[in-house]
């Protein structure tokens, strides 16, 4: 029986320095037990993709999920998606056909929960909060037993106004979600020997990106008044999920287990970037004038987020009916752009800092003609590499990746044109904010005393790094291991719960594995394209104030 317990953006120089140190005991011995080393997360580190390379042990354009949400065809917008999106089978379905019996609990991107042979509660991405309905889990029949165990918590919580009081609140309920957690998870591990199962707690990715200025006094947005209160804050979470190890095993007494996270972390720096003005400051973009409509779709759902209570604001999103939840993300990317003066331009998303070219044929007012796409794409990194610190006047983009370089498979075209990855200096990120047309004026500028505290709208004091980490322990040889990607994990897991590995993977079995393992036949892994479940509008709804209550989407 294999175990996997994944934690969301877990840091393994965190996770190595607080096993010496004895705040996390079962890790110490996991550590100590068996195989482990930095594993390289999808580029950019971000939660979706990362997760579904996990699952598929394919890149992005294998599988086609870069982001939680995907540009539409046809006009500027933007669309949630879900596991329906995903292009390639995943490991549970794999395990399933070979008849083992498989558990999977809350990984982000599994939403809408997919049949398996035993059970599976989807991820933060499902559109449901309460008991209306059992749409999250598989099969059905399982909600009662979930609730009575306190239900699955998904995260939701509302953080514009960051304060102390909001800080000791987080803590609490991220603390009271892993237990919770574990109540579900444990009394579904018991109920028989699952030939593999996983539980994934979000929660170290939600307090490493909130509490970090308390806890790294070398952080430029250090807090040292906030770090008297919450300076143990991470360590605390990362304790918490320790314990949560430690039951979850004594629950189902597995032979192997493997802890992983999807991305590591850091801190982020002083410094905000403004990627759309920068490319308007180059002549490749150009801002309309007023843009009052953009403004007022802005306010509308800055007001809206900030003062109506949940329930009414889904209300209301639904009374206005449509895809507005949507429609106003994409209102709020593309704030002011004109795009007959554009060619090219930037969603700003701060975990996927990137670039589309305005390309005629594919955007509904494309000025790039498609034998210019090239000359474009290197105008695009020549104006990146001009893009300087204010202070040190060393570049912020260290690289501009075209799409081909970075991923391969039929769904590349889902990507955008260009991925920037940033510097990090002195090891801090820095932090891509919306340009909001006129409201601001500099590309780059230093993060006003409100910026720096995080919260909705102003990025957060922590944020994601390439490596995150994996510690696996059964029939593996112990010890270090380098060069471990988040690809390699599928292949691994099929290897180790017996059963043979296919062809078409972009990752392997990891070396640590001591076993011998099958090669399966080589099999078409694309799956049809005709199955995708949008989100109804007020799902949609609701999976956007999730996604900003985890610091994703302004
Ligand atoms: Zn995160």
């Amino acid at each position: 029986m294999l175990l996997i317990v994944g934690l969301d953006g877990a840091s393994l120089e965190l996770a190595r320095n607080w096993a010496e140190a004895g705040r996390l005991p079962h890790l110490r011995r996991l550590f100590a037990e068996g195989a482990w080393g930095p594993l390289r997360s999808t580029m950019p580190p971000a939660t979706f993709p990362g997760w579904a390379t996990f699952m598929t042990g394919m890149n992005p354009g294998r599988h086609g999920i870069f982001d939680f949400t995907r540009r539409t065809t046809g006009d500027y917008g933007v669309q949630f998606i879900n596991g329906s999106y995903r292009k390639a089978p995943t490991v549970w379905s794999r395990l399933s056909e070979a008849g083992k019996r498989v558990a999977v609990f809350g990984v982000p991107g599994t939403y809408p929960p997919e049949p398996l042979n035993g059970c599976m509660i989807s991820g933060f991405d499902t559109p449901v909060t309460v008991k209306a309905d059992a749409s999250f889990v598989y099969p059905p029949e399982l909600v009662a037993e979930i609730e009575a165990d306190g239900g699955f918590p998904f995260a939701d919580f509302q953080e514009f106004r960051v304060d102390r009081d909001w800080h000791h609140d987080a803590l609490r309920r991220l603390l009271a979600g892993i237990n919770t957690k574990v109540r579900v998870a444990e009394r579904q591990l018991r109920k028989e020997r699952w030939d593999c199962a996983m539980v994934l707690f979000g929660e170290s990715d939600t307090v490493a990106h909130h509490f970090w200025r308390f806890c790294d006094p070398g952080s430029p947005r250090y807090d040292a008044d906030g770090a008297r209160e919450f300076g143990d804050a991470i360590c605390t979470v990362y304790a918490a999920l320790d314990r949560a190890i430690g039951d979850l095993v004594d629950a189902a007494r597995p032979d192997g287990l493997l802890v992983c996270s999807d991305h590591g972390f850091g801190g982020a720096g002083a410094s905000i970037v403004h990627l759309n003005r920068h490319l308007e400051r180059t002549g490749l973009l150009r801002w309309r004038r007023g843009g009052l409509a953009a403004r007022v779709a802005r306010t509308g759902k800055s007001w809206a987020l900030r003062w109506l209570p949940a329930r009414l604001q889904a209300r209301c999103f639904r009374l206005a009916g449509g895809r507005l939840a949507s429609a106003l993300e994409s209102a709020h990317r593309f704030a002011n752009i004109d795009w007959s003066g554009t060619q090219a331009f930037s969603e700003e998303l701060n975990y996927f800092p990137s670039v589309w070219i305005n390309l005629r044929g594919r955007e509904p007012a494309g000025v790039v003609a498609p034998e210019d796409y090239d000359q474009v794409c290197d105008d695009v990194a020549t104006a990146m590499k001009d893009l300087r610190d204010p202070e040190s006047g060393a570049p912020i983009v260290a690289r501009v990746w075209r799409r081909g370089e970075l991923y391969q498979g039929p769904w590349v075209h889902l990507a955008p044109d260009l991925v920037l990855e940033l510097a990090l200096p002195q090891g801090y990120s820095y932090t891509c904010l919306p340009s909001r047309g006129v409201s601001c004026r500099e590309a780059v500028r230093v993060a006003s005393r409100a910026e720096m505290a995080g919260g909705k709208l102003n990025g957060m004091s922590g944020s994601h790094r390439d490596d995150g980490m994996f510690v696996l322990s059964g029939p593996v040889r112990p010890g270090e291991g380098a060069g471990a990607n988040i690809a390699d994990l599928m292949p691994t897991i099929l290897a180790l719960c017996d059963v043979p590995v296919p062809g078409g993977l972009d990752g392997r079995v990891l070396p640590c594995v001591d076993l011998p393992f099958r090669a399966g036949p080589l099999k078409s892994s694309a799956c049809g394209d005709g199955d995708e479940q949008a989100y109804a509008p007020e799902e949609a709804r609701l999976i956007e104030r999730r996604l900003q209550a985890l610091g994703y989407i302004a």
